[in-house]
């Protein structure tokens, strides 16, 4: 699968206390009010709401949109939100106050009447909190999905359950599945039927499978010995999504038995399990489609199943439709036959052996472009309106497809792939074997509105998707612990194959910055091993994130350096052998290269990366001719102290890779193992500088002594071709990364981003826009506006002469295209040389040609950025979001409408994506992320997020990507004392689990470095800025 991210993850730094900030929070108040009755008649509850109170009881009070708008109004002007809400607690404390004054004591009838009332009210609650979700336990009150081993649990028919753990039991494998679905996507819901033909390997008389939502209404059992049909008694345990069927004879270790689940249920209205989406067709008449997304847990909502990884099968696919729409599962159809009158049932050949995550099928009306290569018919799928976009996807999916059947050495085993674009889907695709689905954004291309980067964006994901058709599908984790296998692996590959099959995307650029923002988030004591121990949903969820993704791509690009390209195909080949249609564990990946590599034990060193967290940081000591190196834990941690960075626990096998001023090709770069805490390493004449992690392709930060930072920021100054610019983006980042951890000075940073003017390549220049933009904003989010200009000025002036040789056109190399998207955003953002003017000029012709003036694309976003600022802009521009049939077009419209200053107006927007309807919730994440990094919306997106919090987890999932990004996308610009705490009751207030997610755990650990980088770098930065 591959989570939707619009662009880098902004996890940010620092700041200061401001006084302005500087108050309790409302809820710690209210705590130490002392005098409330309770019942009395003035009762009144609390709750908070955003971040003012609501008053409900007698008198409720709920803002008035007068009120909505005042608080608008103060947030555009930059008010604090706690003085505002200190204001209406004021207001609270007065309608709270009997006319006996503050704090008048209770009488003895009122403290009898309260104690009756407590001990009835604590009772109620008691017995409401332990009887509907809880299952009684040896440690007491047990909760959905945690860990804790069960006494017995409690089927919902009141009798015991007889299997309390949330993984299956291990004596019951399913070999084949016979499904048939009829849905009716008018009143959204289906019927089904599936035949599951089980081996026992065990003696058992229970059979313990996955079903979530299900009316079942018949199950028949059949051994395959004495042939006879039964009907059968089954147990519904839903807390863990499991139903119990007990056999009317005992199974037999090797035997084998058939069950037959009828079912019915609802087409659900979320983006997991089977579900239906309405879209409008360019005739404004409303559409029904219907689609599967089931990683990772969801396809025990769609069919009864043994739904765990391991459990592979093969799947025969029926699937009962009206006529008018095409249905598409994984493998292709057999059959079409006529059952009724305008129902058509299709049924899917056999498919292979695989697991029940990767099932598909999907209901709608489509039209396709197919291209055969190598015995397989290759088909993109779309709404029929968006046909004529499908073209650039074909030839690379086929061209790709081409690619990686010779590099694996192993053809992809089915006869046909088709790739779908789905009108709504929240994933960015998911690589269901033999039909991958993908937004529309992810898989179409408009030649008139795709943009250089949508173009690189959809044969990224192709390429991640067709990598898992082999690392993923045919060779699968056995848990979700080693997702990393399935997802390290298709990263890797996915830019792996661009870099030889597209090289002019250069989407190496867009790797190194993955791994600078994955080092970031690895930095932090939330991290957590690549291969980590889960158990219940939110942690498979959490699995979902940049360590199982990039980390995991960063540690195999680190590998394949280190062994050489050769034989780091020969290992993944044989792997991908040796483990074809199995289930496996990161010991056997590593096993495999030890077959390869003998002496070298990759085994042991790998390990040292996937099963520690975080990274090494490497201090490089250099006198005369000998080289001190030393590693410990990067690791950004905040203690009553300060930052606390040591961490000498942990030690990793590092590939060191080094070139100095006097290498010679053909003996540089210069590698050697660290294996141990310290070692020295030798050079054979002294140098001026050397740079360590050559091209960034290490896992690791490097820290030199004074004078080697002086030297390599001397070096820059005089010629920067002596370095690639991966390694000057590399330097740039370790730089402003040791300034958070307190190892360099900030100045030192800047200074050696002083040489940019000099730059010639994108990926330097990004890296420092990164990091400078993170320091303004952070500033200008507490009020420093002064010094945030100024942060601003320093960069501007060292790329003036970029900006200025820029043109409005999409002329160029993709990586100057790209960086030209970049500078003129940056720009306009801060309203530099002529950049509002001239886009602004730009917009306004394309506005009076009602659209049909074509933009150029990579400039788009900043043109209709600057458009957006004006009423009358935002208004065409929403019209045309309304009505345009590219989804690339779509997406630049929305990011203009969400850069908004007009608060009003994002909090429509955030509102109307979480409805659904006129913006689809997909674009929720995004809005909120770039909501919450401007001025004007930073404080409503947490409100809105804080407002909304059960709606967003019922969409999306507590622990899942996109909740991991809007937790970080609303806080990680908070930089004060009261929002951390504010933040944190936030979270401890909705429960245990939601408190302990790492998203959480991360977001306060990052507020806790914002408040502690601005207590130490603040008062400095106006001396040198
Ligand atoms: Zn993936």
């Amino acid at each position: 699968m591959e989570p939707f991210t619009s662009d880098r993850l902004q996890l940010p730094r620092n700041m200061i206390e401001n006084s302005m900030f500087e108050e309790e929070p409302d809820v710690v108040d209210l705590a130490k009010e002392p005098c409330l009755h309770p019942l009395e008649p003035d009762e009144v509850e609390y709750e908070p709401r955003g971040s003012r109170l609501l008053v409900r009881g007698l008198g409720e009070h709920e803002m008035d949109e007068d009120e909505e708008d005042y608080e608008s109004s103060a947030k555009l002007l930059g008010m604090s939100f706690m003085n505002r809400s200190s204001g209406l607690r004021n207001n609270i404390t007065g309608y709270r106050q009997g006319p006996d004054g503050p704090c008048s004591l209770p009488s003895g009838r009122t403290m009898l009447v309260c104690t009756f009332v407590l001990v009835v009210a604590v009772s109620v609650i008691m017995v409401i909190y332990l009887l509907p979700r809880c299952t009684f336990t040896k440690e007491g009150c047990h909760k959905k999905n945690q860990s804790m081993e069960l006494i017995q649990p409690i089927a919902t028919n009141g009798k015991l359950f007889p299997w309390a753990q949330i993984r299956l039991p291990q004596n019951i494998i399913p070999l084949q599945y016979e499904l048939t679905i009829q849905p009716n996507l008018t009143t959204m819901k289906f019927k089904g039927s599936v035949e599951i033909k089980i081996q026992a390997l065990k003696v058992t008389q229970n059979i313990i499978l996955h079903s979530s939502g299900h009316n079942i209404s018949k199950i028949l059992f059949t051994s395959v010995v004495s042939k006879q049909e039964k009907q059968v008694e089954f147990l519904e345990y839903k807390f863990h999504d499991q139903i119990a069927i007990i056999a009317p004879e005992v199974l037999l270790d090797g035997h084998n038995y058939t069950l037959k689940i009828d079912y019915s249920a609802n087409i659900s209205n979320n983006y997991y399990g089977f579900y239906g989406v309405t879209y409008e067709d360019e005739n404004k008449e409303e559409k029904y489609f219907a689609a599967t997304q089931f990683e990772p847990l969801a396809a025990r909502s769609a069919f009864p199943c043994f739904d765990e990884p391991a459990f592979k099968a093969t799947f025969i696919i029926k699937i009962v439709r009206e006529e008018h729409y095409t249905a598409l599962s994984n493998m292709p159809k057999k059959s079409s036959v006529q059952i009724e009158d305008k129902l058509i049932k299709d049924e899917f050949f056999e498919s292979v052996k695989m697991s029940t995550y990767l099932v598909a099928f999907i209901v709608g009306e489509l039209k396709n472009m197919t291209q055969e290569t190598n015995g397989t018919l290759v088909s993109i799928y779309t709404v029929p309106e968006k046909i004529d976009q499908v073209k650039p996807a074909l030839d690379t999916a086929v061209k790709l497809l081409e690619f990686f059947q010779h590099y694996f050495e192993i053809d992809y085993p089915l006869q046909k792939l088709d790739l779908v674009a789905i009108p709504d889907i929240q994933a960015g695709a998911m690589e269901n074997w033999g039909l991958i689905t993908f937004r529309e954004e992810t898989l179409l291309y408009d030649n008139e509105t795709s943009s250089v980067m949508d173009k690189k964006l959809v044969t990224r994901i192709i390429a991640h998707e067709l990598a898992h058709q082999w690392f993923g599908n045919l060779v699968t984790m056995q848990w979700w612990n080693d997702l990393w296998l399935n997802e390290g692996f298709a990263t890797f590959m996915e830019y792996f194959s661009l870099n030889k099959n597209f090289r002019h995307l250069s989407s190496y650029e867009d790797f190194l910055n993955a791994r600078f923002m994955t080092m970031k988030k690895d930095s932090l004591n939330s991290s957590h091993p690549t291969s980590s121990s889960v158990q219940s949903s939110e942690q498979i969820e959490e699995m979902f994130d940049s360590l199982s993704y990039f980390k995991g791509a960063s540690l195999l690009l680190m590998l394949k350096t280190f062994l050489t390209e050769d034989v780091f195909q020969h290992c993944i080949i044989l792997y991908l052998q040796n483990y074809s249609y199995a289930s496996i564990q990161s010991d056997d990946l590593w096993n495999t290269f030890n077959e390869v590599t003998k002496s070298l034990d990759v085994k042991k060193m790998m390990k040292t990366w996937t099963l520690q967290p975080g990274f090494p940081l490497v201090t490089v000591q250099r006198k005369g001719k000998q080289i001190l190196v030393q590693q410990e834990r990067f690791f950004l941690s905040t203690t009553d102290s300060g930052i606390h960075p040591l961490d000498s626990s942990h030690l990793w096998h590092i590939p060191l890779s080094y070139i100095t001023s006097d290498c010679k090709a053909h003996d540089c770069p210069y590698v050697a193992l660290l294996d141990k805490k310290s070692d020295v390493l030798n050079l054979t004449e002294e140098v001026q500088w050397v740079k360590f992690n050559v091209d960034m392709t290490g896992y690791y930060i490097v820290h030199y002594a004074d004078h080697d930072w002086e030297a390599l920021i001397q070096q820059l100054q005089r010629n920067i071709s002596v370095l690639s610019d991966k390694d000057r983006a590399g330097l740039i980042n370790n730089i402003f990364e040791l300034s958070s951890l307190g190892k360099v000075p900030l100045k030192k940073a800047f200074d050696l981003i002083d040489y940019l003017g000099n730059e010639t390549h994108t990926a330097p220049i990004t890296e420092a826009l990164f990091q400078t933009d993170l320091i303004y904003n952070l500033l200008e989010k507490i009020g420093e506006l002064e010094l945030a200009k100024r942060s601003v000025n320093r960069v501007a002036k060292l790329l003036q002469q970029h900006i200025q040789q820029q043109t409005w056109t999409d002329e160029g190399t993709l990586s100057k295209r790209e960086l030209r998207s970049i500078l003129l955003d940056f720009a306009c953002t801060h309203h530099l040389e002529n950049c509002t003017t001239d886009a602004m000029k730009l917009f306004q012709e394309w506005v009076d040609s009602k659209g049909t003036k074509r933009l150029p694309t990579d400039v788009m976003p900043v043109v209709f950025k600057v458009g957006a600022k004006t009423e009358a802009g935002w208004t065409f521009l929403f019209e045309r979001y309304g009505s345009s049939e590219s989804e690339s077009e779509r997406n630049k419209i929305l990011e203009a409408l969400a850069s908004s200053e007009d608060v009003r107006k994002l909090h429509w927007l955030l509102k109307a994506s979480l409805d659904g309807d006129i913006i689809r919730s997909q674009k929720l994440a995004m809005i909120i992320k770039i909501v919450g990094r401007s001025f004007a919306g930073h404080l409503l997106a947490w409100d809105f997020v804080k407002e909304n919090w059960s709606r967003l987890i019922q969409k999306f999932h507590l622990g899942s990507y996109t909740i991991q990004s809007i937790v970080a996308g609303t806080t990680h610009l908070f930089a004060t004392k009261t929002h951390l705490s504010e933040v944190k009751m936030f979270f401890e207030a909705q429960s245990e689990t939601t408190a302990r997610l790492r998203c959480v755990q991360e977001a306060i650990q990052i507020i806790q470095l914002n408040i502690q980088w601005m207590e130490n770098h603040l008062k400095n930065l106006p001396l040198w800025l």
